[in-house]
C-alpha cells in the first residue's frame, strides 16, 4: 500500500480517491472546495491545507483537475509542486488537457528526475464510482509499469498510448467521437419520438442494431429511459457541457495545428457551444438532447 496524494476531488476525482481509500492506501487529499475534502475525510482520507502540504511525504501524487491552466498552476512555476517534490515521486495527471501542456509538465518533471505520466480517463462518473475507468497513458514504459497497480485500483483497462502527451491525444480523439455520437443519438431519438415511437423501445432497437453505441448502452440522453443516467435527474452531475466544450476545443486546436480535417467534430463543437450559450454549460453533456426536444 502506498502514501498517495490526490488533488482535485470533483465529479471524477472524488470517487477515484474514494476507491484508493477503500483499497487501503494512505490517501491525503486537497481541493479548493471544503465540501469535497470533507466528503473524502468522512471516508477515511487525510486532509491538508495546501497542495504542498498534501504532497509532503507522498510516494505518488495524482491530479484530476478541470483544465490545462489548473494543471499548470498546481505543478509549474516557483510555487508549483514540481519545484518541491523529491526526485522519484511518481506523478500522474488524469485531467484532460492539451498534449502540449502535458508535455510541458513532463519536461519539467523529467528535469527533476520525477517520473510523470499523463493518464486521462474515459468511463464517466459511473466508471469512476465503480472503479472501471479506462486510463489512457502517455510516458515512459517504466513509469507506466510503476503507475499501473495504482491505476488498477480505479480502472479496468489501462493503456499506454505512447510517449508523453500521447494519452491526451488519444483522449481528445475519443471525446470528439463521443460528442459526435451523443449528438447523433439525441437526433435519432428525437426523430423517432416525432414519429410517435417510445424512446425506450427505439433505444433498445438501436442498441441491438448497427447504430448501437456507448450513449445508448450506459448514458441514454432521453429523460426516463435509463434510471441511472443524468438525463433522468435533470441532467445534473456527470460530465458538464462546459468540459465537453473544452475537449472539443482541444480537438479543434489540435486539428488546426496538424492540418487535419474534422468536419463532424467541428459540427459537434458548434452544437455544444450553441447549447452552452443557451445557459446549459453546467448541465451534463447528454443534455444536448434538449437542442432537439425542447422540454
Ligand atoms: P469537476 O469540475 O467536477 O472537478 C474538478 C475539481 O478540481 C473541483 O472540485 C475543483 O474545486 C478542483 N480544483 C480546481 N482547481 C484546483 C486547484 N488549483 N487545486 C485543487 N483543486 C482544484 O471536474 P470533473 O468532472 O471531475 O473532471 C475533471 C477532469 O476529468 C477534467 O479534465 C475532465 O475533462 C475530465 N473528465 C471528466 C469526466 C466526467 O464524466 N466528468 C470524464 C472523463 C474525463
Amino acid at each position: 500500500m502506498a502514501a498517495i496524494t490526490f488533488i482535485g476531488l470533483g465529479n471524477m476525482g472524488g470517487p477515484m480517491a474514494s476507491n484508493l481509500v477503500k483499497a487501503g492506501h494512505t490517501v491525503t487529499v486537497f481541493d479548493l472546495s471544503k465540501e469535497a475534502v470533507a466528503a473524502l475525510v468522512s471516508e477515511g482520507a487525510k486532509s491538508a491545507a495546501t497542495a504542498h502540504e498534501a504532497a509532503a511525504g507522498a510516494e505518488c501524487v495524482i491530479t484530476m483537475l478541470p483544465a490545462g491552466q489548473h494543471v499548470e498552476a498546481v505543478y509549474l512555476g516557483d510555487d508549483g509542486l514540481l519545484a518541491k517534490l523529491p526526485a522519484g515521486t511518481l506523478v500522474i495527471d488524469s485531467s484532460t488537457i492539451s498534449p502540449e501542456t502535458a508535455r510541458a509538465v513532463a519536461e519539467q518533471a523529467t528535469a527533476k528526475n520525477i517520473p510523470f505520466i499523463d493518464a486521462p480517463v474515459s468511463g464517466g462518473v459511473g466508471g469512476a464510482k465503480a472503479g472501471t475507468l479506462t486510463f489512457i497513458c502517455g510516458g515512459a514504459e517504466e513509469t507506466f509499469n510503476k503507475a499501473k497497480p495504482i491505476l488498477e485500483t480505479m480502472g479496468k483497462n489501462i493503456f499506454l498510448a505512447g510517449e508523453h502527451g500521447a494519452g491526451q491525444v488519444a483522449k481528445i480523439c475519443n471525446n470528439m467521437l463521443l460528442a459526435i455520437l451523443m449528438a447523433g443519438t439525441s437526433e435519432a431519438l428525437a426523430l423517432g419520438v416525432k414519429n410517435g415511437l417510445d424512446p425506450a423501445v427505439l433505444s433498445e432497437v438501436m442498441k441491438q442494431s448497427s447504430g448501437g453505441n456507448w450513449a445508448l448502452n450506459v448514458y441514454n440522453p432521453w429523460p426516463g429511459v435509463m434510471e441511472a443516467a443524468p438525463a433522468s435527474r435533470g441532467y445534473e452531475g456527470g460530465f458538464l457541457v462546459n468540459l465537453m466544450n473544452k475537449d472539443l476545443g482541444l480537438a479543434f486546436d489540435n486539428a488546426v495545428k496538424n492540418h487535419a480535417a474534422i468536419p463532424m467534430g467541428s459540427l459537434a463543437r458548434n452544437l455544444f457551444e450553441l447549447h452552452a450559450g443557451q445557459g446549459n454549460g453546467a448541465l451534463d453533456f447528454s443534455s444536448i438532447q434538449r437542442l432537439y426536444k425542447p422540454e
